[in-house]
């Protein structure tokens, strides 16, 4: 599970900084979460296949998260895509698009699925066999959700060594990986610990981006392995922060703390502020395991 950083910035594109835009790999998927200005520059910049992404989550609608979606979809149609694309998002962006699709005469080649996404109480949004996504209620100035993103526990490992030893059937198989014995001719029993192997410990990440200080999100994304919470301002515009509904880096921090992840990445930066420094500095007082969402950085999570 990877987390590539496309754009951390609030509000407008800068010099130094492109709108939210973030790519999360897990399993097989390539998602696409917010589509700030300018996504499809970054993604060609950091080599991410746009043909592979095939659920895209929007957190809200307002423009610095949503305001590069309308171009990446239809250029979409420029490479003849004909796989399917379903858009997650707060009510309102199906509507947003089809009037964009029908003034600009724009014809898809694709199919677009949109799926509503509750603000008010967490969900179960997407499952497949190794994956499920929920939402995550928020707290802003219009209908608001972020995303938990979870691997799912997969079945031990046989140890193929121990198929050779004791002659075990392919029939036996499917149960030992789900922690059955095997019980040799002779009688004995061989435990399952002799026969598997640990799975891998599967991943999480959440993404609540944007959001004033919402303690309920809390036990939502307790002990995860990584929460990306947005650091509007630093606390000398704390005022800014509750005004504006956003949070200070100290604020992410306490959620983090309180939530007691393992890791914490702050982004969505103002554009007062031309260095992110600051915002590390005053995290990292309340949580120490902080990094800051850098443009291009690619995060290994739970590689720690
Ligand atoms: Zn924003
Ligand atoms: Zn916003």
């Amino acid at each position: 599970m990877t987390l590539t950083i496309l754009g951390c910035g609030a509000a407008l594109p800068t010099k130094t900084r492109h709108p939210s835009a973030y790519i999360l790999t897990v399993q097989d998927h390539v998602f696409l979460i917010d589509c700030g200005e300018g996504t499809q520059s970054q993604l060609e910049r950091y080599s991410i296949k746009r043909s592979k992404i095939r659920q895209i989550f929007i957190s809200h609608l307002h423009g610095d998260h949503v305001f590069g979606l309308m171009g990446l979809l239809t250029s979409y149609s420029l490479f003849g895509r004909t796989e399917a694309i379903t858009l997650f998002s707060p009510e309102g962006l199906e509507e947003m698009i089809r009037v964009q699709l029908r003034i600009t005469q724009s014809h898809l080649s694709y199919t677009l699925h949109f799926q509503v996404v509750d603000t008010e109480m967490s969900h179960l949004i997407f499952e497949d066999a190794k994956v499920t996504v929920h939402s995550i209620p928020l707290k802003h100035r219009v209908p608001t959700a972020g995303f938990l993103f979870r691997e799912k526990e997969l079945p031990r490992n046989i140890r193929p060594e121990k198929i050779t030893e004791y002659n075990i059937p392919f029939v036996a198989i499917k149960s030992i990986k789900n922690g059955a014995t095997f019980t040799l001719p002779s009688g004995e029993i061989v435990e399952n610990t002799e026969l598997t192997l640990a799975p891998p410990v599967p991943r999480s990440f959440a993404y609540c981006s944007d959001t004033m200080y919402y303690p309920p999100i809390v036990p939502i994304v307790k002990n995860i392995d990584l929460l990306y919470h947005e650091a509007t301002f630093c606390e000398n515009f704390a005022s800014q922060a509750t005004i504006s509904m956003h949070s200070t880096a100290k604020q992410a921090a306490l959620i983090a703390k309180a939530a007691q992840v393992k890791k914490l990445v702050i982004g969505h930066y103002s554009p007062r502020y031309n260095e992110n420094e600051q915002f590390l500095v005053e995290a990292v007082t309340i949580f120490e395991n902080t990094c800051l969402a850098e443009e291009g950085k690619v995060i290994e999570i739970g590689n720690w």
